[in-house]
């Protein structure tokens, strides 16, 4: 038999769970494009948009997922044969390199794996070896979303000083999610999408950029369509380079009257990592007693707050288990060295401390199920967590 009846979580990062409220105002026909209350509803997402990165000069939108964000910030940012350090934490930041590199742009990555955060004092060496100023720009991920790393990027932008390079930021999986000061760490160009920490369907990308980034002369990357100078306002039209995704952008505001008047950025950053420490606190206890079963970041500095990746012996069945017999899906352990044996528990966006602790309490039904050894109290142990910090 199968309990998975009701209404199911999906604990994958992305897309992240979309609040009532958010499909409802979606619920409405296409209207005259740049009414009023479209032009409204665009004007105070933009306007939330800009607050949210706490310092940007001025926000480009598209209509787009990830890696368009990705692509639009590459081809503004370089010209062709400039050259990009990359600093990898895990498979998005490879997967941004990749998507450089495919455009002519000349990328050298510094890979610091897949368990830790990158360390300043290395991106300084390497930046005081390059005296002509050759690296243009520097790219990384707050949040890697695969292996669960988080990056201090105010810390990198401090080994950045007197380096004439700009700082590009991935905060995909992070916006939303903690915090991110783009003028005070000094970040350039800052990527972002709609679909993870904003509480929004997959189609609006996201890329803020700094008075440093606009002065640059045009690419001869940026094509008409991508060229984020013509997808900014300050007239409405100009943000999407033809038809406006009009349900999104209301989905999008209302999402942001939630995070910013609902609920308060400074409680979603809490929440957030309330919610990440009960699962910390959950999976070190099954690791008790050699199981195997361990977080893939021993740091706690250096783990997200929007998403954990987890080692597990038998993942792929445990996760197989959680869908089919208990209607919760879990993320793969995506570019780990032993996928099956890896896991990933997003607790991004719209999640609340009932959902988290209903999916550590199944995955726990599960290993039971499965003969999976683990230690025991880590509801106990995420309950308390939730106690303590509520
Ligand atoms: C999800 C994600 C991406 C890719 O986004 P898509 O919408 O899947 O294209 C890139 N970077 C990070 C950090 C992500 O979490």
């Amino acid at each position: 038999m199968t309990f998975a009846h009701g209404r199911s979580v999906v604990a994958i990062p992305g897309p992240s769970p979309v609040p009532d409220s958010v499909l409802r105002v979606m619920h409405r026909p296409s209207p005259d494009i740049y009414g009023p209350e479209m032009v409204e509803a665009l004007m105070r997402m933009v306007d939330r948009l800009m607050r949210l990165s706490f310092g940007a000069a001025r926000l480009s939108t598209y209509i787009g997922n990830g890696h368009a964000a990705w692509e639009a910030a590459n081809t503004n940012l370089f010209s062709r044969g400039q050259k990009a350090l990359v600093l990898a934490t895990g498979h998005f930041g490879r997967g941004w390199a990749q998507s450089a590199a495919e455009l002519g742009i000349v990328v050298e990555v510094m890979d610091f794996g897949s368990r830790a955060a990158v360390d300043p004092e290395r991106l300084a060496a390497r930046l005081a070896a390059d005296p002509d100023g050759a690296i243009h720009a520097v790219l990384l991920t707050q949040v890697d979303t695969a292996t669960g790393v988080r990056n201090d990027i105010e810390a990198v932008g401090r080994a950045m000083r007197g380096h004439k390079a700009l700082l590009a930021v991935d905060a995909i999986a992070s916006l939303g999610c903690e915090p991110m000061r783009m003028a005070d760490w000094g970040v350039d160009v800052l990527v972002g999408a709609s679909q993870k920490g904003l509480m929004t369907p997959p189609g609006i990308a996201l890329v803020w950029q700094s008075q440093r980034a606009i002065a640059l002369p045009r690419s001869d990357l940026a094509t008409p369509y991508w060229n984020w100078a013509s997808r900014s306002g300050p007239e409405a039209w100009r943000y999407w380079g033809g038809t406006p995704p009009v349900q999104l952008i209301h989905g999008c505001d209302e999402a942001l009257r939630i995070l910013f008047e609902d609920e308060g950025l400074d409680a979603a950053f809490a929440r957030h990592e309330g919610l990440a420490e009960a699962v910390w606190a959950a999976v070190e206890a099954w690791g008790a007693g050699g199981t195997g079963i361990a977080l893939n970041v021993a740091d706690p500095a250096a783990r997200a707050r929007s998403v954990t990746a987890v080692h597990l012996p038998g993942a792929t069945r445990l996760r197989e288990w959680c869908a089919g017999k208990a209607g919760v899906t879990l993320g793969i352990g995506l570019g780990m060295e032993a996928p099956d044996d890896a896991l990933r528990i997003a607790h991004m966006g719209h999640t609340s401390a009932h959902m988290v602790l209903g999916t550590l309490a199944v995955m726990e039904a599960g290993m039971r199920a499965l003969g999976i050894a683990h230690g025991p109290g880590a509801l106990d142990a995420a309950a308390a967590v939730i106690a303590r910090r509520a």
